[in-house]
């Protein structure tokens, strides 16, 4: 770097969701870690909703160290909604999302700083190992990743996280594009080109309080994360249709070889009939699925609403 020359700034974005224990030993640890890089930093902290104590603790936070913002939510809106906040208010060169558990070592920012500094501008953190994860979670996972690249056009990176980075060209797409209501963020990050390269990490255990994601949360956004990127569940439709017809002529065929009597052949058509429509049925409620995204996104309700800046200013609605 020339003499004079201003430093580059990294913004480090932290979703907050009832980490009061976890936050004071984040914020100690970031501090130590971001000190010694070559770029100045911003740390964003989004709370999102919490109802524990930490909102107070970012509060003192931010007013004993200016380069702590504070996004606080007025309800919880999840996970992804706080990254986004967090990227719209970001005013670094590169922008790091992360979690407030230490799951994502800190230590790879300094790597993510040199991948910056050589031109990259979507940098991918692909987990090695999951401690914190039970075999359940690990092997539910593997599944939908290889579902969802099987069935959508898109690529996904097989155990890609919310723990990337993107410079300030890609985090532009993603303020102003990709604002879906449902969504996937780390799907799109994967999915705006740029100079792209991966990095490795292995997530270590919580360090305090326990996971925010349910089984039932996780499941309900890999169905939604399945309909937002592919049609093929449309096109079953269309394959049942072919399937069935096909399954009408054989049993026409066989009928008419057979010379079957009209009595005997009951138990075929009730178990036909059954079967058509529970096709049918299946069809009718992933063509719903598909309607009931459409009317969120016709609704065009907000990502986040913001109740209080800490540090910064910008736009409360998004
Ligand atoms: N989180 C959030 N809103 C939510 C749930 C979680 O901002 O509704 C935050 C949480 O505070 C943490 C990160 O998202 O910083 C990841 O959550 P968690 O560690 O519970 O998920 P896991 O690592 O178990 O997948
Ligand atoms: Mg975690």
């Amino acid at each position: 770097m020339q003499e004079g020359e201003e430093k580059q700034l990294l913004s480090v974005v932290v979703s907050v969701y009832n980490e009061e224990e976890a936050l004071p030993k984040f914020y100690q640890a970031a501090v130590e870690v971001l000190s010694t890089l070559s770029w100045d930093y911003e740390l964003i902290f989004v709370n999102d909703g919490s109802q524990d104590q930490s909102r107070s603790i970012l509060n003192q936070l931010a007013q004993s160290d200016e380069r702590v913002k504070v996004i606080h939510f007025s309800r919880n809106f999840g996970h992804e909604a706080a990254m986004i906040a967090g990227l719209d208010h970001s005013q670094g060169d590169g922008v790091v999302c992360m979690d407030a558990d230490l799951q994502h070592p800190l230590e790879c920012l300094s790597e993510i700083v040199h991948c910056f500094q050589q031109g990259y501008q979507v940098i991918n953190m692909v987990r090695t190992e999951n401690k914190g994860a039970g075999l359940i979670k690990n092997l539910t996972s593997a599944a939908f990743y290889r579902l969802i690249n099987t069935i959508s056009d898109v690529h996904f990176e097989p155990n890609a996280s919310d723990f990337f980075a993107v410079d300030r060209e890609a985090a532009q797409v993603l303020k102003t594009s990709y604002r879906e209501k449902i969504r996937f963020l780390r799907g799109y990050v994967q999915n705006i080109g740029f100079r792209k390269t991966s990095l490795y990490y292995e997530a270590g255990p919580r360090v305090a309080g326990e996971s925010k994601y349910s089984l039932k949360k996780l499941l309900s956004f890999s169905v939604n994360t399945i309909l937002c990127f592919s049609n093929m569940p449309l096109k079953l439709g269309i394959y049942a249709g072919i399937f069935s017809g096909l399954l009408g002529v054989a049993v026409m065929i066989y009928t008419l070889l057979t010379r079957e009597g009209a009595p005997s052949g009951y138990a075929t058509i009730v178990a036909l009939i059954c079967f058509m429509f529970a096709m049918l049925f299946v069809v009718v409620g992933i063509i719903g699925e598909y309607i009931a995204i459409l009317f969120i996104e016709l609704k065009d309700r907000p990502v986040y609403i913001i109740s209080e800046l800490k540090n910064l200013n910008g736009d409360f609605l998004k």
